[in-house]
C-alpha cells in the first residue's frame, strides 16, 4: 500500500514512543480508549493487551487487512470507518485518548476531544503545534493555541519524537503531549467572545493590548471607533499596555469578559 501523505500517514515504528505513550497514560484494564488514526496498528495492539476496550476511528479503508488481523487477535478493538471530525464522540462512552495524530487535523480534533469528558489524552504532534500547546506567558511559543487549549486542560510537554521513529520518514520532528482535562481556572462570561478576543490580540502578539485590539476590531465584531471609546471607558480597570505576549490566560479572560459587558 502506497501511504497517502494527504492523510499524515507516517506509521511509528519505534517500540520504544508506543510505550512511553502508554505509560504516561497509565492504562488499566478498566479504561475505555480512543484512538484516532489506526495506520497499521502499532499503538492499537499495544492498546488492546491492557484496555478494556479500544476504539480506533480510521479513515482510510485501504487499511482493513491491518484492522482485520487486530480485530481478530483482540476482540476488545472496534474500528470505526470515518472520518473523526465527523464522528459523534459522545456516543462512544471513553474515558481516555491515546494517539498518534493525522497532524493536519491536530487543532480540530483537539479541540473536539477538549468538548468531551475524558481524564488523561496522550497524543503525538508535529513538534511545533505541540510546543505552543504547552507555551506559558513571556516565551515564544505562547500563543492562541496555549492559552486556548490551556482553558480546560493542564499540558504536560512529554518529549520530542525525531523522524527516524516513523515510517516513511516525515520531514518534522514529533512530540508527544499530555492533556489531563479539569475545570477552568478562571470564568469567561461567553466562551464563543473569549475565543473572537484571543484571535484577535494574538495577530499581534508583540503589540500591547489595546493596540491589538484596535488593529483586530473586526475579529471581535465591533466597530473600530465604537470600540476606542469601549477602552476608555474602562481604561482604569485593565492593564492596557501589557504586550499580548506577556499576559496571562486569566488576563484575557478578565478583559474579555470587560469587553463582553459593553457590547
Ligand atoms: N496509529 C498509527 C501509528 O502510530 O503508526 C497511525 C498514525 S498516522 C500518523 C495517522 C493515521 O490517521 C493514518 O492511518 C491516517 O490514514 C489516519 N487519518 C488521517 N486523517 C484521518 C481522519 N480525518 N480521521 C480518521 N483517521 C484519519
Amino acid at each position: 500500500m502506497r501511504q497517502s501523505k494527504k492523510l499524515g500517514q507516517c506509521f511509528l515504528k519505534d517500540k520504544n514512543f508506543v510505550k512511553k505513550a502508554i505509560n504516561r497514560a497509565e492504562l488499566t484494564d478498566k479504561d475505555i480508549v480512543l484512538e484516532v488514526g489506526l495506520g497499521e496498528g502499532a499503538l492499537t495492539k499495544e492498546l488492546a493487551k491492557i484496555a478494556k476496550k479500544v476504539y480506533v476511528i480510521e479513515l482510510d479503508e485501504r487499511l482493513k487487512p491491518f484492522a482485520d488481523e487486530i480485530t481478530s487477535e483482540f476482540e476488545n478493538v472496534e474500528i470505526i470507518w470515518s472520518d473523526a471530525l465527523k464522528v459523534d464522540l459522545k456516543t462512544l462512552g471513553f474515558n481516555k485518548i491515546v494517539a498518534n495524530l493525522p497532524y493536519q487535523i491536530s487543532s480540530p480534533i483537539t479541540f473536539k476531544f477538549l468538548e468531551e469528558d475524558f481524564e488523561v489524552a496522550v497524543l503525538m504532534y508535529q513538534y511545533e503545534f505541540a510546543k505552543r500547546m504547552a507555551g506559558k506567558p513571556d516565551t515564544k511559543e505562547y500563543s492562541r493555541l496555549s492559552v486556548a487549549v490551556q482553558y480546560n486542560a493542564d499540558v504536560e510537554f512529554i518529549c520530542k519524537v525525531p523522524p527516524s521513529a516513523f515510517s516513511p520518514k516525515p520531514d518534522v520532528n514529533s512530540a508527544i503531549v499530555k492533556l489531563t482535562k479539569r475545570e477552568p481556572k478562571y470564568h469567561v462570561k461567553d466562551e464563543e467572545f473569549f475565543k473572537k478576543v484571543l484571535k484577535a490580540i494574538f495577530q499581534h502578539r508583540n503589540r500591547t493590548i489595546k493596540r491589538a485590539l484596535i488593529d483586530s476590531s473586526h475579529e471581535i465584531g465591533i466597530e473600530r471607533n465604537i470600540l476606542k471609546e469601549i477602552l476608555e471607558k474602562i481604561e482604569n480597570k485593565f492593564e492596557f499596555t501589557e504586550r499580548v505576549f506577556k499576559t496571562p490566560p486569566e488576563k484575557i479572560g478578565y478583559l474579555s469578559n470587560l469587553l463582553y459587558d459593553e457590547i
